[in-house]
């Protein structure tokens, strides 16, 4: 998963309120009602949405998602298919020792740093939580290459806590569409936390992620695919009409992820 671009959205944040000139920055253009509608939508689209990282339990989610900084899901997939095949517990991951980590995951960016991540953190499961993956944020943000955007996605895939963990396609959507404009990805979350309808919350993270990943696309929205095209009010859009509102078939990683 990689990491917000807070300088370029930040741009995108300035430049699309002296566009719009409607509200000040902060604050979302949307009313209940269009948030309601917004959710429900890709609720019908995605009933069952699920995050792209492959892992087994707790502890090999906790890698892959640390693995997944400034790299794509797919690329983490398949370097950990292999790990995980031989070391899916901190023990295990301690036994196979950082040399031969490092060997499985050379093809992930970073991978010097990520190997000694995955061996310190094993080491602190197993020396401060008895093994066993910590279900507190604060306790997940004391492992060693775990912030809290990582402590977010554990806490909402591994424990069904309803958090907004804040990646590069969140940040951009929740400026690009003054949905939840903020400078920082804790200004995103803390304002997407409070703006997203409670019965909406828990799976809101993996809609927004998947919608900037296959849609709402970095470099140019694809805004005839977009079943929200309507009541979007970027001043970025560039169709009016929404896409029809159907069930997509199940995610194919990694198949349209560029942008
Ligand atoms: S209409 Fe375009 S800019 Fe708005 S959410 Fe859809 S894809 Fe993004």
């Amino acid at each position: 998963m990689a990491n917000p671009k807070i300088k370029s959205s930040a741009q995108t944040v300035k430049k699309s309120n002296a566009t719009a000139g409607r509200k000040p920055a902060g604050k979302s253009l949307y009313s209940k009602a269009d948030l309601e509608e917004i959710f429900r939508r890709f609720s019908v689209q995605r009933p069952e949405p699920k995050g792209e990282l492959e892992h087994v339990n707790p502890f090999t989610l906790v890698v892959a998602v640390a693995l997944s900084a400034q790299a794509t899901d797919a690329g983490v997939n398949k370097a950990t298919r292999a790990l995980f095949a031989v070391a899916d517990t901190p023990q295990k991951m301690l036994d196979l020792g950082e040399e031969r980590i490092r060997g499985y995951i050379k093809t992930i960016g970073l991978y010097r740093n990520k190997a000694k991540n995955v061996m310190a953190l094993s080491e602190k499961l197993m020396t401060d939580f008895g093994g066993e993956v910590p279900r507190t944020r604060e306790e997940l943000m004391t492992l060693p290459g775990v912030g809290r955007k990582t402590a977010n996605v554990v806490l909402s895939m591994a424990f069904g806590q309803a958090t907004m963990a804040v990646d590069t396609h969140i940040f951009r959507i929740a400026n690009r569409l003054l949905l939840a404009p903020g400078k920082t990805p804790d200004e995103v979350e803390q304002r997407l936390m409070k703006i997203i309808p409670d019965q909406y919350l828990y799976h809101a993270h993996h809609w927004l992620i998947l919608h900037g990943r296959y849609v709402c696309k970095a470099r140019k929205p694809e805004c005839e695919r977009c079943v929200i095209a309507d009541l979007c009010r970027s001043p970025e859009k560039t169709c009016d009409i929404p896409a029809p509102l159907i069930e997509l078939p199940p995610q194919v990683i990694g198949a349209e992820a560029a942008g």
